[in-house]
């Protein structure tokens, strides 16, 4: 039988504090944000209804179809994790909380333009795997400068997606050097770690992990 999602969500709640406890760091340091990308609204509902508070979409316009779909949902917050495009930063602006893939001056000005408060981080490029985007770390000093700048945008760390590996000790250089990167901009928040290599994010010190398989099962392809 499959388990249930609030058994998955127990197992993932047990790794991450079993992660903390070995790493010495408190399980209040770390936030699960729930991935729901591909899955339909109800999915969300069903986590929230649960608990869950958090929740992170790749695509704007996916996620554009799905907003309309829920309820009102005090107290939950939704993290952008996919790479945005400037010419959608409006639309991401008015559905998103908190855009984690912020990966230059120009779409930081197009988000502080929207004239709302917004929480940002910059998604850094540490692969150099052709498909994946994000600011090169030689550029990151001028990009979290400029996010400085804007009024609007509140800069609260780095994000990054290393190459997907089934041995997730492999993605640990990539997380050590985000948080380098972060701690020489004064930047406390690491949002790294996914399913696979949650324990050795945690470790190397994330703050965010994005959970999507071990809580809500296999997706199929977009
Ligand atoms: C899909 C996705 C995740 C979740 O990945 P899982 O391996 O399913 O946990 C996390 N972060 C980003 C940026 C993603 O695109």
């Amino acid at each position: 039988m499959q388990d249930s999602l609030r058994e998955r969500w127990d197992g993932v709640r047990e790794r991450m504090s079993t992660a903390c406890a070995k790493a010495g760091r408190a399980e209040s340091e770390v936030l699960l944000l729930a991935v729901t990308k591909v899955f339909p609204a109800t999915i969300i509902e069903e986590a929230y209804a649960l608990g869950m508070r958090e929740f992170g979409e790749n695509y704007v316009q996916e996620f554009e179809r799905k907003r309309p779909l829920l309820p009102e949902l005090p107290g939950a917050r939704f993290h952008l994790i996919g790479h945005l495009q400037s010419n959608k930063a409006k639309k991401a602006g008015e559905l998103f909380n908190v855009v984690q893939t912020v990966d230059g001056p120009k779409l930081a000005r197009r988000l502080d333009e929207l004239g709302k408060p917004m929480e940002v981080m910059v998604e850094v490029k540490l692969s150099d795997e052709e498909s994946k985007h994000g600011c090169d770390p030689a550029e990151l000093s001028a990009v979290v400068e400029a996010i400085r700048g804007c009024a609007n945008l509140k800069l609260t760390g780095l994000m990054t997606i290393p190459p997907w590996d089934e041995d997730g000790a492999k993605s640990r250089p990539y997380f050590a050097r985000l948080r380098e990167l972060a701690a020489a901009h004064g930047l406390a928040g690491l949002s790294m770690g996914m399913s696979n290599d949650l324990e050795v994010a945690i470790q190397e010190g994330s703050t965010i992990v994005r959970v999507g398989t071990a809580l809500f099962g296999r997706r199929q392809k977009a």
